[in-house]
């Protein structure tokens, strides 16, 4: 049963939530940068029931360097090492959030949880044949062209890339739904939820990572949440990005997303599944979608900053 009828938010962080562009991503300075989230997020929770879902790429890829330099221990699957970043990172988000709350005086009143949560793919995804998911840090080019693993240009450099199998569906979301009602707020999705395939009544782990923000628009409709908010290191999407023509979109009918995602204005692998995940979210029945920087959350919220994305822009 609902404990008030506040409307729900699913709040997704970004990678840079943690590690900002040209950090080494030390925890001291991966704390520093999730209280810029966690100070708005303990403000909002007066006010809106919240869900937090998080990125791991930089995470779990490191994860897996770190593995490969030591043969004294048996290596761990990549869903393993999934599962790993979900309660790092869980934790680091509830710490940095318990401070921001008592910071308020109101952490006695709120009550925060990080659920393990997987979610299923599909076995014939095609993605398992094409790794297109850039995970741990940048590498050298002359390293990344011998290494024994699948590695791509991205627009930070030459990294690591694995399987980004689409989210079918999350597994705990009745007791995502069931935590979000008795007002807890809850942690989950980490690093895109940990692939499963489903084989009757079981779950198979996979070696995959799937996209935060399109596993995030998956769990807002199952669950039923208000707004959708994906939080990054930019002001919201913009047209004719990183030229003189750069332009930042304010509102933006689903329709007139799906266009502009056609002309090709948001590429693969970064604002692309922002927009995808926001646009599948809203022309499902989801209220309203808002991609914003992560100092800019509340902002948004209030329709005052980011790229609000509804079915229809209204007056
Ligand atoms: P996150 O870790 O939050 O998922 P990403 O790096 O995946 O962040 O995506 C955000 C990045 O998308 C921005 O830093 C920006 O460089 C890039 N980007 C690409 N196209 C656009 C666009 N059209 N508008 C805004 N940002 C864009
Ligand atoms: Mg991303």
């Amino acid at each position: 049963m609902p404990t008030d009828a506040k409307p729900t938010l699913l709040i997704a962080l970004g990678g840079n939530a943690l590690i900002r562009k040209g950090q080494a991503g030390t925890i001291e300075e991966q704390f520093a940068n999730l209280a810029v989230p966690a100070g708005q997020i303990a403000r909002l929770s007066r006010t809106h029931r919240i869900i937090i879902t998080h990125g791991n790429g930089p995470q779990v890829g490191n994860l897996l360097l770190q593995q490969e330099c030591c043969d004294a221990v048996p290596r761990l699957p990549l869903e393993i090492l999934v599962a790993q970043t979900q309660g790092q990172i869980g934790y680091m988000i509830e710490s940095t959030l318990d401070s921001a709350l008592m910071d308020l005086g109101i952490h006695f009143k709120q009550h925060f949880i990080t659920v393990i949560t997987y979610v299923v793919v599909a076995e014939d995804d095609p993605a398992f044949q094409r790794p297109t998911k850039p995970i741990g840090p940048v590498l050298p080019e002359a390293q990344a062209r011998q290494a024994p693993y699948p590695t791509m240009a991205t627009p930070k450099g030459f990294r690591r890339v694995v399987a980004s199998p689409r989210p079918v569906s999350v597994v705990e979301k009745r007791e995502i739904r069931t935590l979000v009602d008795m007002g807890f707020i809850v942690i989950c999705c980490g690093g895109g939820g940990i692939p499963v395939k489903r084989e009757g009544r079981r779950f198979q782990g996979v070696d995959a990572v799937i996209d935060k923000d399109l596993v995030s628009a998956k769990l807002a409709l199952e669950v039923g949440v208000d707004q959708l908010v994906i939080a990054t290191d930019v002001e919201g999407a913009c047209l004719h990005y990183g030229t003189p023509d750069q332009r930042l979109l304010g509102d933006l009918s689903a329709l007139e997303a799906e266009r502009l995602l056609a002309e090709g204005h948001f590429p693969a692998g970064s604002m692309g599944p922002k927009m995808e995940a926001a646009i599948h979210f809203v022309q499902k029945g989801g209220p309203r979608a808002l991609i914003t920087s992560l100092e800019q959350i509340e902002a948004a919220v209030a329709g005052r900053a980011g790229t609000r994305i509804a079915r229809e822009t209204g007056p």
